[in-house]
């Protein structure tokens, strides 16, 4: 398209006198320029907002508007100011010339007019002009693309001086422009990351960054917004080569993405019910809590707890009240993992387990037996049971020191025979086997 400037590009011949027109004219048009012409400056005007032709040549004495009033004129109105203006003129004085680049034109040609050098001096300008305008528009392109992009872009110096930020990284980061340009990465990304990333970066600069390059290719930070809020977005660096050396950072926000992660990973493992941990998180958590207690040499307790009655207790209120009474037992049971190696489960039914890794055997009975009162102390009238006015729970637990010989199935097997027991003394008891 720059190269094309015969066909199809065009000039504006402005001249009060129609000869000198008729002279241009005979120059340009075997040229294959299409031609536009006025005989006065607001002609001119009105004719270069109509047609924005690529070049205008204008007269310098017309009567009216001069054509240094025209090109002034010109310049002041944004849909002709690009348009570049060649003044043709028998006023060849330097003071002439200097007062028509004032003006804001591009060039000078001096009459009498030479053929050559008129095709040439239109060529030229139209090709600047073009090449002008397609930078212009790419420019424009791209920046189009980076503000809209959802991506937040950053550039900065191998320093971490911040170059340019775009609308979605001030967006992911919470910050205004002048808060963020000319200032350091440190202010934005989570500071030891952005620390050991300018180390990075200046060693890169200086050519020796390849063994921490993979590293910082693709990483998931996580961004403190001023006001507090703290959120993951996965950050892509890459150098880029210009004047100087610059880095870009691409940062994409990843909060939707892990809130739902974070969503099918609850489900995965909580009981919709209740939303304590379900029974198969009940048996990784076991089973991972087993291995680590074969290496300390530590005891691992299990509580099994099952509602008194419970059948009995659906028949009379029905089965959504138990449904409520389900999940107010687990909201009790809950209370009493406090560890992070502690875990409330819905066993399953009307039947939930307990957990405690690292256990001391010492405090087995009190425990056990205070998950069952901390039960019968909700008051959640029993109108059916037989043993009692309350929902009441059986608790069997067991301890164990995990060894090569026993396995969590044991584990399972005691406090399921301690809970049996429980239960065939009568209900609202707790047996613990050690
Ligand atoms: P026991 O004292 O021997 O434990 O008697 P029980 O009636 O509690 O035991 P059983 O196993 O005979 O009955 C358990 C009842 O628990 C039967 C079942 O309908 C009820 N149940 C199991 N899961 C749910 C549940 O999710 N919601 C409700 N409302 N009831 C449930
Ligand atoms: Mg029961
Ligand atoms: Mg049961």
């Amino acid at each position: 398209m720059i190269g094309n400037v015969g066909g199809e590009a065009s000039v504006l011949i402005v001249d009060d006198l129609p000869e000198n027109i008729g002279v241009l004219r005979g120059m340009l048009a075997p040229e294959g320029y299409q031609l536009y012409a006025a005989m006065t400056g607001e002609h001119a005007i009105k004719i270069a907002r109509q047609y924005s032709p690529d070049l205008i040549l204008l007269d310098v004495s017309m009567p009216g508007m001069n054509g240094f009033e025209t090109c002034y004129a010109l310049r002041q109105d944004s849909a002709t100011a690009s348009i570049p203006v060649v003044f043709v003129t028998a006023h060849s004085a330097t003071a002439d010339v200097v007062a028509g680049f004032r003006a804001g034109a591009v060039d000078y040609i001096g009459k009498p007019l030479r053929r050559e050098e008129v095709c040439a001096r239109v060529r030229t300008h139209i090709q600047n002009s073009r090449l002008l305008k397609w930078q212009r528009s790419q420019t424009e392109e791209f920046r189009a693309i980076v503000n809209n992009m959802s991506e937040g872009l950053l550039m900065f110096t191998p320093e971490g001086v911040v170059r340019f930020v775009n609308p979605a990284a001030l967006h992911l980061i919470g910050q205004v422009e002048e808060d963020v340009t000319g200032r350091s990465i440190t202010n934005l990304l989570p500071p030891t990351f952005a620390q050991s990333l300018i180390r990075y970066m200046l060693d890169e600069t200086a050519g020796s960054g390849e063994a921490q390059r993979a590293f910082f290719s693709q990483k998931e930070i996580e961004i403190r917004r001023p006001d507090g809020n703290i959120f993951p977005v996965d950050f892509s660096l890459s150098r880029i080569f210009l004047r100087e050396p610059l880095f870009v950072g691409v940062m994409h926000d990843m909060s939707t993405h892990k809130a739902s992660q974070d969503e099918l990973r609850r489900m995965i493992r909580n009981d919709p019910l209740t939303g304590i941990s379900n029974r198969r998180h009940l048996d990784d958590f076991v089973s991972q809590e087993w291995q680590r207690a074969q290496r300390s040499g530590k005891a691992i307790g299990l509580a099994m707890i099952d509602v008194d009655h419970f059948k009995q207790y659906n028949d009379e209120l029905g089965h959504l009240a138990g449904d409520r009474c389900l999940q107010r037992i687990a909201v009790e049971i809950r209370k009493f993992a406090r560890r992070s190696t502690d875990l409330a489960a819905r066993y399953g039914g009307e039947e939930f387990a307990m957990v405690f890794a690292e256990f001391d055997t010492a405090h087995s009975f009190r425990v056990a037996d205070s998950l069952r009162r901390a039960v019968s102390s909700l008051a959640l009238p029993h109108p059916a049971s037989p043993t009692s006015s309350v929902v009441t729970v059986s608790v069997g637990m067991a301890t164990l020191v995990p060894s090569a010989q026993l396995s969590v199935h044991d584990l399972f097997a005691k406090a399921d025979a301690a809970l049996y027991e429980a239960k065939r003394s009568g209900r609202n008891k707790t047996i613990v086997v050690n």
